[in-house]
This record gives C-alpha cells, sequence and structure tokens, in this order.
C-alpha cells in the first residue's frame, strides 16, 4: 500500500467506545461489492492486466493455504473444493475473455471480471446437472474471492493476523461478535450502527474503541490502510500525516496516565466522600477469562448476557453445555453474585439460519427475549435448569429480559418452579432461594412497576432498550441516532419513576445498560436510587473512581436541577460541568 503519497482524510462518526488506536484496517464487507464500470485509457490498459494477474497470484496463494489449513482440520476429501477453485483461476478462456474486455472493449479489470464471470455463472446455470451445479458455486465463491482481493476487502478471516488491527465494517451483528478473535482486534469502525449497537457494546467490554455511524468508511478504506481511531471524539483519519501521528502519541499518553489514575482505586469500593456507596458490578457475555474477571474490581456480575451460546453454533446448545459455561463464572465470581440474564434472542440478535427468530418488518418490537422464551417452553426450561444448576456452585440470581407484565413475569416464574420440580425430580442440586429479577426496558413495565415488584425480588434497568422504546429511536438505526438521546426529559422522569417505585415496594435496583459506563449519567443515577452499576470492564475503573471524587449531596443537587430542565442539551452541559468539576486533575 502507498500510504506514505496518499493524503490524509478525517472522518466523523458517533463516538461510541472511548480510546484511541492507531493501526492497518481489516476491511470486513458482508452487503454485496459494488463493482464500478469505467473506460481506461488505451496506454492505461496493461496496467489493468498487470492488476488482474496480481490478484490471480494472490488469490491461488489464499486457496493454497486455505487448502493446507481445511485437510489438516477436516482431511483430503474436504479440501478438494479448493482445487476446483484453483482450475477455475486457470481457465484459459475465462482469462482471456478477461483480457478480452480490457484491450477490446476498455474496461476497468473488476467491471471487466465481474462481467466474464457473471457470463459464465448464467450460461452453466442453465444446464440442469448436479456436477455443474457445483461447479456454478465454484465460480462464484472464487470470483467473490478475486474480486475482493483486486479491491483490496477482506471476508472474516483474521486467522493470518499475528497482531492486532482495526476492524471496518458496514455492521457488527451480534453473530458476528461471536466469531471475531478479540485478541486481534484494537478498534472498531463501521458504516451503520449507534451507541448501544452490539459492535460497539463488544467494544467496549474489550475495552477497545469504536466510531460508529459513519456511513460510508467501508468504501473509502482499504484493507491493510493506516488508521488513527478516536474513540473519544468520533474521529477517524485514513492515512494520518505526521503531525496527527504525533498529536495523537500525546493524547494516548495522556489517557494512559488517566487510565492509570482511575486503576488507583479499582480495588477500593465506590464510596462517596459523604459516606454513600453504590456496588460496581461487571456486565459479562460469557467469553471473560477467569483473570479479566477478577482483575475488573467488579463486585459481582449485574448482566451475564447469554445469547453468545446460541448465535455461536449451528443449533442450540444442550443443557449441560449451558450449565458448564454458566458454572465456569459462577465459580470464578464466588461469593460475589452473579446476575445471569435468561435468553434474549431476537431484536437485531437473530440466529442463523432462523432457528426461533423470524424475519419480521419491526424485530426490535416483535418476537424477542422473554415473548420467544414463553412459547418456546422447552428451550427456555433448558436454560432454567441450567442455571439453577449452576446456582448450586455459588451466588446466582436470575433476570428476565423484555417484562412488559405481571402475566409474563408470572409465566416465568412459572416455568421456574416447574424447571426446579424437574431437578428435584433428577435428585440435582439447586440453590431454593435463588432470586429473580425483572428487567425494566419497555415503558409499559416502568408504569407497572410497582405491580411487578411484588412478583420479584429487584429491577434492573436496560437503559439501552428503555431509551429505544420511551423515544420511538431504532437503537441501531444510524439515520436516527441524533435522536436517541439518554438526557432527554422523558427518559430522567421515566427513570426517576421507576427509582421511585422500587424504593416504594422495598427492593433493590440496579442499572445494566450502557448509561451506566458513562461517569456523569452514573452519578445521576446513583442519585435517584441505583444500588448497583453494572458496566463493562472498559468503564468500570473511571465510574468507581468518579464516584469517589464526588458527595451524594452534590448528587441530588444536580438531579434536582435535570428533573426541572426541559432541554437536552442543557442537561448535558450540566452533566459535563458536573463531570469537569469534581475529576480532578487528570
Ligand atoms: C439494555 O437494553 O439496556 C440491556 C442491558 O440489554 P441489551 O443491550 O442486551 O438489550
Ligand atoms: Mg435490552
Amino acid at each position: 500500500m502507498d500510504n506514505g503519497a496518499r493524503e490524509e482524510i478525517q472522518i466523523r462518526g458517533i463516538a461510541a467506545s472511548p480510546g484511541v488506536s492507531h493501526g492497518p484496517a481489516f476491511v470486513f464487507v458482508k452487503k454485496e461489492l459494488e463493482i464500478v464500470r469505467f473506460i481506461v485509457a488505451p496506454d492505461k490498459r496493461e496496467e489493468q492486466v498487470a492488476r488482474f494477474e496480481g490478484a490471480l497470484l494472490q488469490t491461488k496463494q489464499q486457496l493454497r493455504t486455505l487448502r493446507c489449513e481445511i485437510e489438516e482440520k477436516l482431511g483430503d476429501k474436504e479440501a478438494q473444493i479448493f482445487d476446483a477453485h484453483q482450475m477455475v483461476l486457470e481457465d484459459r478462456a475465462l482469462i482471456d475473455a478477461v483480457e478480452k474486455e480490457i484491450f477490446e472493449n476498455g474496461y476497468n479489470i473488476e467491471y471487466a471480471f465481474h462481467t466474464v464471470s457473471n457470463r459464465y455463472v448464467e450460461a452453466f446455470s442453465n444446464i440442469d446437472d448436479d456436477y455443474i451445479k457445483e461447479r456454478v458455486a465454484d465460480i462464484k465463491d472464487v470470483s467473490r474471492r478475486l474480486l475482493h482481493n483486486l479491491m483490496g476487502r477482506t471476508e472474516m478471516e483474521m486467522e493470518g493476523f499475528t497482531s492486532a488491527h482495526i476492524l471496518v465494517s458496514d455492521d457488527v451483528s451480534p453473530s458476528d461478535t461471536v466469531r471475531i478473535d478479540r485478541n486481534r482486534v484494537s478498534a472498531i469502525v463501521t458504516d451503520q450502527g449507534s451507541r448501544t449497537s452490539h459492535a460497539v457494546i463488544m467494544a467496549r467490554s474489550i475495552n477497545v474503541p469504536a466510531v460508529v455511524g459513519l456511513h460510508d468508511i467501508t468504501q473509502r478504506v482499504k484493507h491493510g490502510d493506516i488508521l488513527i481511531v478516536d474513540g473519544f471524539e468520533g474521529l477517524v483519519i485514513i492515512n494520518p500525516s505526521e503531525q496527527s501521528l504525533f498529536r495523537y502519541g500525546r493524547i494516548r499518553a495522556q489517557k494512559q496516565n488517566a487510565q492509570n489514575l482511575f486503576q488507583s482505586t479499582l480495588h477500593l469500593p465506590a464510596l462517596t466522600s459523604d459516606g454513600a456507596e453504590v456496588k460496581m458490578l461487571l456486565n459479562v457475555d460469557g467469553s471473560e477469562s477467569a483473570d479479566q474477571l477478577l482483575r475488573s474490581g467488579a463486585e459481582g456480575v449485574g448482566l451475564y448476557r447469554t445469547e453468545n451460546l446460541f448465535l455461536m453454533g449451528d443449533g442450540l446448545p444442550s443443557e449441560q453445555e449451558q450449565y458448564e459455561h454458566y458454572r465456569r463464572i459462577v465459580e470464578t465470581m464466588r461469593p460475589r453474585p452473579v446476575t445471569i440474564r435468561t435468553l434474549d434472542i431476537g431484536g437485531d440478535k437473530q440466529m442463523s439460519g432462523n432457528m426461533l427468530t423470524v424475519d419480521e418488518s419491526n424485530p426490535f418490537m416483535g418476537f424477542r427475549a422473554i415473548r420467544l422464551c414463553l412459547e418456546y417452553k422447552d428451550v427456555f426450561k433448558d436454560q432454567l435448569r441450567a442455571i439453577l444448576r449452576a446456582s448450586a456452585h455459588g451466588n446466582v440470581k436470575i433476570m428476565y429480559p423484555m417484562i412488559s407484565s405481571v402475566k409474563e413475569l408470572v409465566a416465568a416464574n412459572l416455568l421456574l418452579e416447574e424447571s426446579k420440580g424437574e431437578l428435584r425430580e433428577r435428585g440435582q442440586a439447586f440453590d431454593d432461594g435463588v432470586e429473580v429479577g425483572s428487567m425494566i426496558e419497555i415503558p409499559g413495565a416502568a408504569y407497572v412497576a410497582d405491580h411487578l415488584a411484588k412478583h420479584c425480588k429487584f429491577f434492573s434497568i436496560g437503559t439501552n432498550d428503555l431509551i429505544q422504546y420511551v423515544l420511538a429511536v431504532d437503537r441501531v438505526n444510524d439515520r436516527v441516532a441524533h435522536l436517541y438521546e439518554p438526557n432527554h426529559p422523558a427518559v430522567m422522569r421515566t427513570l426517576k419513576f421507576i427509582f421511585d417505585a422500587g424504593r416504594k415496594a422495598g427492593i433493590p435496583v440496579s442499572v445494566c445498560g450502557e448509561m451506566a459506563g458513562d461517569p456523569a449519567y452514573a452519578a445521576l443515577l446513583f442519585a435517584m436510587g441505583a444500588d448497583e452499576l453494572s458496566v463493562s470492564a472498559g468503564s468500570l475503573p473511571e465510574i468507581k473512581y468518579f464516584i469517589r471524587n464526588i458527595t451524594k449531596k452534590g448528587a441530588v443537587e444536580v438531579m434536582d436541577r435535570v428533573l426541572d430542565m426541559e432541554d437536552p442539551a442543557e442537561i448535558s452541559n450540566l452533566l459535563h460541568d458536573f463531570y469537569a468539576n469534581n475529576i480532578g486533575e487528570l
């Protein structure tokens, strides 16, 4: 790549996960490649042929490597598919036809190759023969690979990397997040997305910067381009100049100093200087090592998202498989509590092959989470038994996502009791006193929180969903990301209403949405009545440090003023000032 010669480009998006990263890009595009067509001047046509030859060589080399890997893992028979792919690339008639398109019609190589391979596919597709049909699939596969190489794009194959790369993608779906090797990602930037999309939640959990909602970053960046990602300001710099590299080197050093300061209070309680305490818990998805969990400084797990197990494989995980996963986290955290959330599939978390989930025009309003579990009772009870069995090994709590009515909560509790009965029959151990909580993330649930409180032992507020439903703003749609406002007065009032309901009913209320991971909002939620804040590992040290720097009295004064304000910007400014005035010298 000729990075040195290319000009620096700066693109602004949504600052989604804090931090600064610098390194090579890994461009992962799932949508169809856009093939542009243009006419190349006669004296430049040889260059197009040279690019074609380069891409042929690169593709053949990739196929050889893949063949070796597959042969080792699955045997020679499976690996033979790549021999067929090699043959396509060596087909003289195809190569001649592509060169003809370049020399005679003057087309650029991408268009020339695309046209010829499509012609082959169409001709073969009309022949009713199984062998030929397989060859059509080979041509499609290998053509796609070659076009990716020509255009400097890569499919999601991070295996070849020895160092970390910046993941550049149109979007990172929850099922992608379970396939990505997190040790090789140093930042995430996406075309789509908003602050609570799952790419962002993953970035925060692995503590890497993210900028999302960049619209066309995948079109502008090529695989291997050098980038700076500024997750504080929401800025991506392509081919940074010497000045930018220098400036960001200094910013990184300053941020590192701040991080070191936050680490100094990591293992102390989140206690204000006037003696009020909030418990700091961790959000996990089950992929964390014991070391990561124990080093986090968390007093427990406040949200264990269990979807990964369901998104990872081709089928449903068995009760035993789930039990082993849950047990590992529970044993690691013992005696600290681990709140395991039952399956929240649906919405933007779709299972492959439409297993359980279905295509819907309005998935966030549709067949999701507890709604789906109450219909697929066997799947739900497999999970409940697995969680109950894990409760024999430590301190487990269960919570249901997307509860919208007492009826749902009661139905879920009934299935939990049935599951307990089944374990008793089997003679398997569990904690009979396991506490059950309801997530409050639907406005309807907020309004009937006093009723819900009679059927559970705690509330956990999911602000990611709550905000989208209170304001009717799709949480993953970058077109309306500016309307997704945690600082909206309606959000403030709804939150206060839930905390008051929890207090009146005498049950603890925690917050596990991303809002709790912002220090100023964390203080506000604490002032409103949060007993616990559950956040990603990347946010926890700063929140703790900040809480230790404030007084509860000061936070309550801010809350009183916030609840009177009608302008979201005014609320943001007040919170920003509160943070700046209390964080101290960084
Ligand atoms: C939430 O909605 O705030 C939440 C914690 O759950 P998720 O982001 O998994 O929907
Ligand atoms: Mg939610």
